[in-house]
Formats: structure tokens, C-alpha cells, sequence
């Protein structure tokens, strides 16, 4: 009777003792099946931070930036690429021909499968806009000396070698400028002092040249250091409340000779306003003005001074002539440096195509705008506006059609 029993009792406690081992191997499957799911959980969180991290290190940079994988199709493309490419989709996984239909860059890929080093070229590209591109590229490789892919990186240069182009253009303009009067005033010098400077006459109408030449290169000097004054930013406006009639009465008065010499009438239709203005600086302004409606106005013509009330608490002050005009393609460019629609007759006038960009600079500095109506044959117009200088009588007209 013992031994069957214990047979049984051993039996039993097998199928316990493996109903508890398998019990508790599910739990151990559970457990690591938990654990490396943790596991994987961590790492795809670890990668994806990662990825984060990379793609706003990446998106932060000024450079373009465009990784491409062995087949050349697109694995990043940073935000400075799509901003200069105009790319609005999302282009991973498309090849860069699809994404991009630039052959240059292509050519630049072709190069890198055969030379593998760092290339570097310079690529001026007409579309989508115009622009001078650094492209550095390199081939990428993995341990084992397989092409993995490509780095690109896009450098733009345009604004760079924009105002490169500027500088270069203004030393050749000033250059240009101070060796006019220069060149004269030499050569009347070495003409007096050959012999000329024995003949009275002759020596008073050389040295009124030499005269009106120096002046003409202290003028230039002035206006180059004003300009560059304005453009560095610094100048400090000493804005305050100004009577406006004051002021272009004083600048009337202070060219009536000159207009008298073209027998041009100066109509004077400025009401009572206050501005808020730098009267130095005003007072510059109008003088620019004034002395271009006289120069270029017409002989026996009429100057005519407004100001009336704009929007936005402004007042739109305007200076007209009715001289020969200028062309419309012009009206803009006239407040460039150095420009002018003619430039013998601007020479001729005294003129050195610096009054109106320092005219543009000042109302700039005021919170102000100007521009320029014209229409040929029928004289033109100035207009600029500057803030108010207090609240006005409602009397005065408000401009409706300011521009
Ligand atoms: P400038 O010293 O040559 O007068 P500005 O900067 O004052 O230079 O003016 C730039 C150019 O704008 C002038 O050369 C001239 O061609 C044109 N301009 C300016 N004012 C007038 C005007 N009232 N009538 C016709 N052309 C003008």
C-alpha cells in the first residue's frame, strides 16, 4: 500500500512542481519581455531625441545642408536649404534630381563619385531667384570604404558679394568725383604758374575756376561725411516742435538770388503747421530740394512750396518745378547715391548725385517717407513727409491721396 501512494504522491508532486516551473518561466517571459520592451521604449526614445536634436542643430545653421544617401536620395535637408531653394514639401527619400532640378549641383555629385575628397564651387543660379552659391560637398564613408552617401553644403554669397559690388562702385564714384575738379584745378595752376599769372585777365578768370573747383570739392567732402554720418546710424536727431512756416521762409529767402538769376518765381503756399523735426536737418532737406527745383528748373519758370496734413498724424510737405522732369524709370533710382538721369548736365550744375540720397536719409531718420512725381516736359514734383508737432486745427486739409 506504501508504494502505491508514495507513486501517486511523487506523481502529484511533479505536476505541481512543473505547473509551478512553468508558471513561473511565463512569469520570467513576461518579465524580460517587459524589460526589453523598456529597453527598446528607452532607445527609440534616446533616437528620437537624438534625431530632434540633430534636426534643430541642423535647422540652426545659416548654411544650407543636404545629406543624400548612396543612391543620392535625400536623407536631411535643413531648414536654411528649403528657405533658399524655395522648397515648401517635404523631399526625404526623393532623389535630389526629383527634388531638385538643378544639373549644376548634379555635376557636382558626379564629381564627387570619382575624386573623393572635399570639392568646393561657386554656382550662380538664375532660378528660382538670383543667386551666388559656395557649394562645399564631400563623399561619405563607412568603415569598410563604401560609399554611403554625400554631404552638401550651401553657402550663399549674393548679399556679400552684392555690397562687395556697392563698395567697389562708390570708391570708383568718389574717385571719379574728386579727380574732376582735381584734374582742373592742376591744370589751371600749371597754366598760371607757365606764364599765365603775368596776365591780370587772364589769371582772375583761372583762379575763379580753381576757386569754384575747390568749392566743388569741399561741397563733395561735406556731403560724403554727411552721408557717411547718416548711414552709420549714429547721428541723433534733435527732433522738436518747429513752426514750418519759420523755416521755409528761411530757406525761400536764402535762395532768392539764384532764382532771381533764372527769373523763377517761388510760390509759397505753406500754411501754419507745426512739425516735428531736427531743424538743422530739415532746414537740409529743404535746401536740397530747393536748390534741385532751381537748378533744373525751367528759366522764367515757378518753384512751388505746399504742406498739407497726412494720415497718421504726418504732414506731407512737397516742393514742385516745372523744369524738363524725369524719366519714370528714374523716379526711384534718383535717391540712390551717386545717381543721376544726366549725369553731364548734373556735372555741369555743380551737382554730385549725393543730394537726394542724403535728402531720403534725413526723412528716413524722421520717420518719414519721399518720393518723386514726374511726368516729362512737365517739371516734378517732391514730396516727404515728417511727423506732426502737435494737434492741429482741424481747418487745415488732410492729404487723402498721400502716397
Ligand atoms: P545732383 O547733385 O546731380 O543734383 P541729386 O542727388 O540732388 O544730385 O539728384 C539726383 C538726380 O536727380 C539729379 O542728377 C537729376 O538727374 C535728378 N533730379 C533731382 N531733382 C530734379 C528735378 N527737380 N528735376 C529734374 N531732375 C531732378
Amino acid at each position: 500500500m506504501f508504494w502505491p501512494i508514495l507513486t501517486v504522491l511523487l506523481v502529484l508532486g511533479g505536476i505541481v512542481l512543473q505547473a509551478w516551473w512553468f508558471g513561473r518561466l511565463r512569469e520570467v517571459r513576461a518579465e524580460s519581455k517587459r524589460e526589453i520592451r523598456n529597453l527598446l521604449d528607452a532607445q527609440e526614445q534616446t533616437a528620437l531625441e537624438l534625431q530632434t536634436q540633430q534636426e534643430a542643430l541642423f535647422d540652426s545653421m545659416a548654411e544650407g545642408l543636404l545629406l543624400l544617401d548612396e543612391n543620392r536620395r535625400v536623407r536631411i535637408a535643413n531648414r536654411s536649404f528649403s528657405q533658399l531653394f524655395e522648397i515648401t514639401t517635404d523631399i526625404r527619400s526623393r532623389t535630389l534630381l526629383e527634388a531638385l532640378r538643378l544639373h549644376e549641383v548634379i555635376e557636382i555629385l558626379d564629381v564627387l563619385d570619382t575624386h573623393k575628397q572635399v570639392l568646393g564651387r561657386e554656382l550662380k543660379l538664375s532660378h528660382p531667384n538670383e543667386l551666388l552659391l559656395q557649394v562645399n560637398g564631400s563623399a561619405i564613408f563607412d568603415a569598410a570604404g563604401r560609399r554611403r552617401g554625400t554631404v552638401l553644403v550651401f553657402h550663399n554669397l549674393t548679399r556679400v558679394k552684392q555690397l562687395e559690388r556697392t563698395r567697389q562702385e562708390f570708391v570708383a564714384n568718389v574717385s571719379h568725383e574728386l579727380r574732376t575738379p582735381l584734374s582742373l584745378i592742376k591744370g589751371y595752376v600749371e597754366t598760371l604758374l607757365e606764364g599765365a599769372k603775368d596776365n591780370p585777365e587772364i589769371s582772375t578768370k583761372f583762379l575763379q575756376t580753381i576757386d569754384r573747383n575747390a568749392e566743388r570739392l569741399r561741397l563733395l567732402i561735406e556731403d560724403l561725411l554727411t552721408i557717411s554720418e547718416l548711414e552709420s546710424g549714429r547721428v541723433k536727431l534733435n527732433q522738436q516742435p518747429l513752426q514750418l512756416r519759420v523755416l521755409t521762409d528761411k530757406v525761400l529767402s536764402d535762395f532768392r538770388s539764384p532764382a532771381e538769376a533764372k527769373n523763377i518765381t517761388f510760390i509759397d503756399e505753406v500754411p501754419d503747421l507745426t512739425i516735428s523735426a531736427d531743424a538743422a536737418r530739415f532746414e537740409q532737406v529743404l535746401c536740397n530740394l530747393t536748390d534741385n527745383a532751381i537748378k533744373y528748373g525751367r528759366n522764367g519758370g515757378k518753384v512751388t512750396l505746399r504742406a498739407r496734413l497726412a494720415a497718421a498724424e504726418q504732414v506731407e510737405i512737397s516742393i514742385s518745378d516745372d523744369g524738363p522732369g524725369i524719366p519714370r524709370e528714374a523716379l526711384e533710382r534718383i535717391f540712390e547715391r551717386f545717381y543721376r538721369v544726366d549725369k553731364a548736365s548734373s556735372r555741369e550744375q555743380g551737382g554730385n548725385g549725393l543730394g537726394m540720397s542724403i535728402v531720403k536719409h534725413i526723412v528716413q531718420g524722421h520717420g518719414g517717407r519721399v518720393w518723386a512725381k514726374s511726368e516729362l516736359g512737365n517739371g516734378a514734383t517732391f514730396f516727404f513727409t515728417l511727423p506732426l508737432g502737435h494737434p492741429v486745427d482741424q481747418q487745415i486739409p488732410v492729404a487723402s491721396n498721400a502716397e
